[in-house]
């Protein structure tokens, strides 16, 4: 009986490793489909602008350098896709970064109010091409001090107001506010008057690469990370993102972000562009 006991011990031990390995291959099998995509839609969205810079130094040397106003013309078209790729490989980059955990967050305190403002700034010339508006509501005369990773935060304002103007109505308006909440948060809205996007699509907006609309965002220059890389940060940030929506409307993303306990500012004065 001392044998037949120790046959069932073994039994149930090889049954168990067996079902460990089988589980590791499923994980390893699900982890290799997610590089090949990953892999694919990288190789995919580097080429189309690899492909117009090659175009344009081909027809250069081909000829076409000898006129000297045809060959600004598309050196600067060259430049542009150059200025696309590089920005494609941040974007690759810091999605890597924020999908391995790697990024660490450098929290301080600083005045969200502040950097609202600055990223309007930089992106007034981008509106102003669009004839969109900017409006912060100038109700926010006092500093509100919250406290994260406030280059991340500039990226995370900065996409989502980027967005705004990608996929808003001509002569249109983007809209930040904040509002307190209890428990020590505030909630910063951003919202434009655009072309919104249907239910069917809310729930894959984060996924990286997602497009609802392949070619008009592909034009416009996205990546198709913008709203994976705000994810990601918010998540890192133990906060969420919301987004309202009504297709031909317009859209709403919504965050919230920690109050700082202290009011003193911990953050540097100037906010990088
Ligand atoms: P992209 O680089 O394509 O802009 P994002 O990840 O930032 O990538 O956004 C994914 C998709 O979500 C966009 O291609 C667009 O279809 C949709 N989208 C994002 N923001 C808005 C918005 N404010 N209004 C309408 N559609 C939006």
């Amino acid at each position: 009986s001392q044998i037949t006991t120790d046959m069932a011990t073994l039994t149930k031990e090889v049954e168990r490793f067996a079902k460990g390995k089988k589980l590791e291959i499923e994980t390893l099998q699900v982890r290799e489909t997610y590089r090949k995509e990953f892999m694919g839609n990288v190789s995919h969205e580097l080429k189309t602008p690899l492909f117009t810079v090659q175009g344009y130094i081909l027809t250069l040397l081909d000829g076409a350098m000898k006129d000297k106003a045809v060959r600004k013309k598309y050196l600067q078209r060259a430049s542009k896709g150059v200025e696309r790729l590089v920005y494609i490989v941040k974007d690759l980059d810091m999605i890597t970064k924020l999908e391995a955990g790697d990024l660490h967050l450098n929290k301080e305190n600083f005045d969200v109010v502040e950097l609202i403002q600055n990223v309007f700034d930089l992106l007034e010339m981008k509106a102003a091409k669009k004839n969109i508006s900017l409006a912060f509501d100038l109700l926010y005369k006092e500093p509100i001090m919250v406290n994260a990773d406030m280059d991340r935060m500039q990226q995370v304002i900065s996409n989502l107001v980027v967005n705004s103007i990608k996929y808003g109505k001509k002569g249109g308006t983007t809209e930040i506010s904040i509002e307190n909440l209890i428990k020590n948060k505030v909630i910063i809205r951003v919202s434009d008057n655009g072309e919104g996007i249907e239910k069917a699509n809310i729930p894959r907006l984060f996924e990286r690469f997602f497009r609802v609309d392949k070619s008009g965002s592909r034009k416009e220059g996205g990546s198709g990370l913008g709203l994976s890389i705000v994810k990601h940060i918010l998540e890192a940030h133990n906060e969420k993102i919301y987004v309202e929506s009504v297709y031909g409307v317009g859209s709403e993303f919504s965050f919230t972000l920690e109050k700082s306990k202290n009011r003193t500012k911990t953050g540097r004065k100037k906010i990088k562009p």
